[in-house]
């Protein structure tokens, strides 16, 4: 269904970013991974994609919280495949503290990675999708896009930015074929939420399978982690032509966490 097509995901080296360019790769779509980690087993992971889905792929090292990074990387992009048809903005840290306790630093990190970043992807990659009249800009938020939690000042503020920035986006391009929406995914295990089941079992004395199993109950009432694949599978969707007119929305995929 996406071939031809070329989707550019921040953050993809890990979690829900990797599931999702599985997903695309798997209908066809070139891959640009962008994210840390260690170089060699980036580079077996953009070959291993690219061979098993027998699309092309890139890898760009931008960090997410620099605009002149953002800039390289879109231009990498661009010069590689002649543009980006679908973004993905899913780059996206974590930190818990109340309010008064919060290090000003990591209110600043989270903002930059967790919201300027898509702004100026968005930004970036437009012009491109306008000559083409199509384009697809999916925005991981979270569940904390439409409701807080304590302690996640700064991400429930990032997430709650980046659902209104989709809106936005939605509305400016709604008589275009570029769409813009958002993904709200509830718990999935990955190391962002791996740290926080560990600082939870050391906090209460818990085992790794009953921390897990207090943060979800806490929240997700179906008691069971969403998973990277099904958060891909929401994304071919929005990409697919049944998502055509599906513009603007901030899409919970949670167990029911805000159904409460
Ligand atoms: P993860 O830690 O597994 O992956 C995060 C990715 O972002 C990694 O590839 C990492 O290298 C990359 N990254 C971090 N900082 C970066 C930077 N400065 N520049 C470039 N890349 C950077 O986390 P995840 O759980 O897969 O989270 C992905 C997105 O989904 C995030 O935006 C997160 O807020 C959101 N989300 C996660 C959950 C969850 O339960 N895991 C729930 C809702 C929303």
């Amino acid at each position: 269904m996406l071939s031809g097509k070329t989707a550019l995901v921040t953050g993809s080296t890990s979690g829900i970013g990797l599931g999702i360019a599985r997903a695309l790769a798997e209908q066809g779509a070139n891959i640009v991974f962008n994210g840390f980690g260690d170089a060699q087993q980036i580079e077996k992971l953009r070959i291993d994609v690219g061979d098993a889905y027998g699309v092309q792929t890139a890898y760009h090292n931008a960090d997410m919280s620099k605009p002149d990074e953002i800039e390289a990387m879109m231009a990498f992009a661009s010069a590689k495949f002649g543009g980006v048809d679908i973004l993905i903005n899913n780059a996206g840290i974590q930190h818990v503290a109340n309010v008064e306790d919060f290090p000003a630093e990591k209110w600043d990190a989270i903002i930059a990675i967790n919201l300027s970043s898509a702004f100026h992807t968005t930004r970036l990659a437009l012009p491109g999708m306008r000559q083409k009249n199509w384009g697809r800009i999916i925005n991981l938020a979270s569940v904390h896009g439409l409701v807080g939690s304590a302690g996640k000042s700064a991400y429930v503020a990032a997430k709650h930015g980046l659902v209104g920035l989709t809106k936005v986006t939605a509305l400016e391009n709604a008589q275009t074929g570029i769409t813009c929406n958002a993904i709200c995914p509830g718990w999935v295990l990955t190391p962002l939420v791996q740290k926080q089941v560990d600082d939870r079992a050391a906090r209460e004395g818990l085992s790794n399978d009953e921390a897990r199993r207090a943060l979800l109950l806490e929240k997700q009432p179906s008691g069971e982690f969403v998973t990277p694949d099904e958060l891909g599978a929401l994304a071919v969707f929005f990409c697919s032509p049944a998502g055509a007119q599906v513009r603007g929305v901030a899409w919970n995929m949670d167990g029911g966490w805000a159904a409460q």
